[in-house]
């Protein structure tokens, strides 16, 4: 077989190597897993990407993708047992949950697969060779023992250094290149849901054993972070990213994730209706939900901008007297440069037409790198978990991005009754960001050329593509070394 560009890898090793993808059941996970499966596939490897039957139909645009291009991924389908372990029927990801006091309950329905999921990779062919697992699944670490193969994770969470504090004391991220400073309640540690606190000491203890972790970023955004965390917590850290490139026109685009709530084709038509740049993306991700008087907030705010805008509303349904209140005259007023999304927006297809000028995140991570990677300069809007940490990251150290300024923390599944960005504060970020001002010039300028680097990441020779050619040699083919 021919010599590969990277040494002693081969084609021929490549096809031997068998990834299992292990994601967690929510869609900010789920999602750069399908893109992880894609990439590992069109490096050559073997993938089987494990999941549950809705999550199986959610991904039904993915499954038939991988198909098309004639790609090596297969899904491995396991029950879900919600009935008993105290879950509604069919509640299957975490968007799914009644209540977010479900949450333990939702962790060990996936506790429970792991023994189905072993046997199923016990006879797999050809033999399972590395695991890769979203940390939430520290049993995955046992499997991949038990088979003698690798183990890799994709998240980490660490918090031991907010013990003590008050919400409001500072905490010094020691470690990092630059200084980092917030506030304990803004740190990621402080996500609370029933059931994380249990797992955390076992997560950390798996974590110790597993042979490395995988990131969805590359060298070029954040090498000086890469590094640091490497050497923290002493381990190998392969940077794949941005994983969401492995999608490269709009049709694939559209199909990831959910299923629209919306016509593609509609909603491309109304984008190549506006100027270049012009229109602003708010979109708040997959799981915060935005209580009634801060969506009438921000509408304000944006109908204030006088900008086209694209507004993603996932609460619609649940709070009727928010759809009231748009059918009370806004939707009108606004009926020739907004468009409203209620449920699922095809995102990364929005985000990489022309027309989009600016991007209103709630900054989840999947979000953020989709932005930088479209070259889309962002207003950062952070609700909770590392969401804060990613804003500083946007805001002051790429300087791609203007802060709404939120007054504090959107707990997931917390009700939230005061309003923490005013309509003032909106149409100011706005205009901030979407203006023809020197600074504005700068922060798109800057956008652009880090969507290039990302661009350039995932391209042939690029420091990603490298990357996951290292990680299909080095942990796919242990025992194929020598082919
Ligand atoms: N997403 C989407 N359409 C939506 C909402 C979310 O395509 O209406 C995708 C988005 O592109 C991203 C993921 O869902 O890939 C959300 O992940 P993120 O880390 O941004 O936020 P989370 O949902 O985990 O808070």
């Amino acid at each position: 077989t021919a010599g590969h560009a990277t040494g002693g890898y081969t084609t021929t090793a490549a096809a031997a190597a068998h990834f299992v993808l292990v994601p967690m059941m929510a869609q900010g996970h789920a999602i750069p897993m399908t893109d992880m499966a894609r990439l590992l596939a069109e490096h050559g490897a073997q993938v089987s990407l494990v999941v549950t039957p809705v999550n199986a139909a959610r991904m039904a645009g993915f499954a038939a993708g991988v198909e098309e291009a004639g790609l090596p991924v297969q899904l491995v389908e396991i029950p879900f047992p919600a009935a008993e372990f105290g879950l509604p029927d069919g509640c299957e990801n975490v968007d799914m949950l009644p209540s977010k006091d479900l949450f333990s309950n939702f962790l060990e329905a996936c506790g429970a697969l792991r023994e189905p999921l072993a046997a199923r990779l016990r006879q797999r062919r050809p033999p399972v060779s590395c695991i890769i697992s979203d940390m939430i699944h520290w049993w995955a670490g046992d499997i991949a023992t038990e088979l003698g193969v690798p183990w890799l994770t994709d998240i980490i969470y660490r918090h031991n250094l907010l013990e003590n504090l008050t919400d409001d004391e500072i905490v010094k991220v020691s470690g990092f290149p630059t200084p980092l400073e917030l506030p304990k309640a803004r740190c990621p540690g402080t996500l609370c849901v029933p059931g994380l606190e249990q797992i955390r000491q076992k997560i950390y203890d798996q974590e110790m054993r597993s042979d490395g972790t995988i990131m969805n970023s590359f060298q070029e955004l954040e090498a000086l972070y890469i590094e640091s965390f490497e050497r923290a917590i002493g381990k190998k850290i392969w940077a794949i990213g941005p994983m969401c490139l492995c999608h490269r026109d709009s049709n694939a685009m559209a199909a990831r994730g959910n299923k629209a709530s919306m016509d593609d084709a509609k909603c491309l038509q109304w984008l190549d209706s506006k100027k270049p740049g012009s229109v602003i993306f708010v979109s708040f991700g997959s799981l915060s939900s935005t209580e009634p008087q801060q969506l009438v907030e921000l509408g304000l705010g944006l109908e204030a901008s006088n900008k086209p805008f694209i507004w993603v509303i996932k609460a619609g349904k649940k709070f009727p007297e928010v759809e009231e209140w748009l059918a009370d005259g806004f939707e009108e007023r606004v009926k020739d440069r907004g468009m409203i999304i209620r449920g699922w927006a095809p995102q990364m297809m929005i985000l990489w037409h022309q027309a989009i000028g600016g991007f209103m995140t709630h900054c989840g991570w999947n979000s953020t790198l989709e932005g930088i990677s479209a070259g889309v300069p962002m207003i950062t809007w952070p609700h909770f978990a590392e969401q804060f940490v990613n804003e500083k990251l946007v805001v002051d150290h790429l300087k791609i991005g203007v802060e709404v300024g939120v007054k504090g923390v959107t707990q997931w599944g917390t009700e939230q009754k005061e309003v923490k960005v005013t309509r003032t504060a909106v149409e100011t970020a706005v205009s901030m960001l979407m203006n023809e001002g020197e600074v504005a010039q700068e922060i798109r300028m800057r956008a652009k050329d880090f969507g290039m680097m990302a661009r350039r990441a995932l391209e042939e020779g690029g420091s990603s593509y490298n990357n996951i050619k290292l990680l299909i040699q080095e942990l796919g083919n242990k025992q194929n070394t020598s082919v």
